[in-house]
Formats: C-alpha cells, structure tokens, sequence
C-alpha cells in the first residue's frame, strides 16, 4: 500500500492539451472579412498557397487581430514557482488553478534533474547556465529532498491539531507541484512563447528560466501541430507575436 503523505519527488512537468478550437482556417476567414465581407467562410478552400502567404504578411505587418479568433485549453502541473512567471500574462488568457484553502495539497515537489544545468554565469539578464558537477547536483538533490518532507511534515502536524489549510499551507515551499487550467489563443501563446522560450533564431532574445520554458516547449508543440500555417510564420519571422 503506498503512503499518500510519503513525499514525491518530479523533475518533469505535465502539460495536456485538454480542449481547442484551433485551425489555421480561423485566421483566414477572420482576416478575409476585411475584403470578403460575410463570404469569406466560403472563400476558405479555394487556394492553400495563398493561404499561407495571407498568415505570413499578417505575421510579418503584425497585423495581429485574426490570431485571436481560436480557443486552447491546456492542464497543466507544474511548481509554484513556474505558476508565479506564468501567472504574470494577463492579456488573452484564462487561469483556475487548484485551491490550497479547499484542498488539502498533495505532497509532490520539484527537484532538477540530472540534465538541468545547475550554474549560472555571465551579467544580469544574459546570464548563461553551465553544467553542475555531480557534487552539485548531488548537494541540491539531498538539500531539496530533505527540506520538502520537513515542511511537510510541519503542515501535515498543523492539519492534525485542526489547524485550516489556509493557514498551515504557510510552511510549503514554492517547489511543491501545483495545476491549472489555462486557456489561451495563438495571438496570447505567441507572446508568451517568444518571452518564456529561448531561441537563436528569435530576433528579440529571451533568457527564461528553465522550468517554464519545459512548460512552454510542450504547449508550442501541441499549438504547431493544431496551426502548422501558423507557426511556421511564426518561426519564420523570428518569433515576434504579432
Ligand atoms: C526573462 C524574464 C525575466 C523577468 N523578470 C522579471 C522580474 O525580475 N520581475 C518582475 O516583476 N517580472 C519579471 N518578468 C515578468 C515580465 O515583467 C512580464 O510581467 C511578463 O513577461 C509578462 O509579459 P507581458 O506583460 O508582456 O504579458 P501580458 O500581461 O500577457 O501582456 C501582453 C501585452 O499586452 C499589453 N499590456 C498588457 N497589460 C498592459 C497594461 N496594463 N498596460 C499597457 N499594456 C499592457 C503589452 O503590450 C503586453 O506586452 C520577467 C519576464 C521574463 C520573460
């Protein structure tokens, strides 16, 4: 039988695409109505090709409107930590995330893994990261684990003498896991891809951290699949939201 209250340790993060209303037909017939007025649903198959080029001129003149006619739902857990970053776009997004006043919160923590480059080098905004030496990785492996299951252990003590979830969620750390829902459209995803991911082809350089970008790689796959047009213009005229 497994303990619910024995500490459980992730170095990954869950994102689901759990609904979407979602095509690059959406941008075509929402740009179209400019000249095509209440037909432009019916003009939507006559040419791919010119399909393709009508998305790349709206990405690249940043016309940037008709990307906002599509809807995705994504689950996601993560920690608090990365929920914090997320947390800060407000424009074309929604968020529910779990309650630690109705719930109590399970004990699932953060710890990097052995591919997360543990050393930071360089000046403020530029920084680059370096690999971690075993002992590196080894001291922030054991520092982490131990902390986590002795906060836990403080708000587990705190729930049995009738202490409120409100109150005894004080002692959690910001790297205990956490879920949302979050529902975005392309125009949103777009920003928040081109500050939370870090590329050499994007024409203006970001420098996230890690752990929201993991989030924000698997939720750019999941939207290029959905709008291959899309993101290929995206990627094309270097990752500008238009
Ligand atoms: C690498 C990195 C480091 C960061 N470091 C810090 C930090 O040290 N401290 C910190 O506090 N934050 C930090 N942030 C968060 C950052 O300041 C933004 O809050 C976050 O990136 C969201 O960007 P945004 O406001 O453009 O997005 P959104 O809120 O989604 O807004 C999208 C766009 O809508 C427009 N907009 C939205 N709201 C307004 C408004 N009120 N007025 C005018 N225009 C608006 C803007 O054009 C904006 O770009 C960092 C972000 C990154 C990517």
């Amino acid at each position: 039988m497994t303990d619910e209250t024995a500490p459980q340790f992730r170095s990954d993060v869950t994102v689901e695409l759990v609904r979407s209303a979602a095509a690059d037909s959406d941008v075509i017939w929402a740009a179209r109505v400019s000249t095509a007025g209440e037909q432009s649903l019916e003009a939507l198959q006559e040419d791919p090709e010119k399909s393709k080029g009508l998305i790349n001129y709206l990405m690249r003149d940043r016309h940037g409107t008709p990307f906002e006619h599509n809807s995705m739902t994504f689950f996601i857990s993560a920690p608090i930590f990365v929920f914090r970053e997320f947390h800060r776009h407000r424009s074309g997004w929604s968020y529910n995330e779990e309650s630690g006043r109705y719930r109590e919160l399970e004990p699932v923590f953060y710890v990097p893994g052995a591919d997360r480059r543990l050393v930071q080098q360089g000046k403020p905004g530029r920084y680059e990261f370096v690999e971690g030496t075993p002992g590196q990785h080894k001291v922030t492996t054991e520092a982490m684990e131990a902390s986590y299951r002795a906060s836990y252990r403080a708000y587990r003590e705190m729930l049995a003498e009738g202490v409120a979830r409100e109150v005894a969620r004080a002692v959690l750390p910001v790297g205990l896991f956490s879920s949302m829902y979050a529902t975005c459209n392309a125009r949103s995803l777009m920003h928040f891809l081109s500050l939370r991911t870090k590329r050499e082809n994007a024409t203006v350089p970001s420098f996230p951290q890690r752990e929201i970008e993991m989030v924000a790689e698997r939720m750019e796959d999941e939207w290029a699949r959905l709008m291959p047009l899309t993101h290929a213009a995206f990627e094309k005229h270097g990752r500008v939201a238009p």
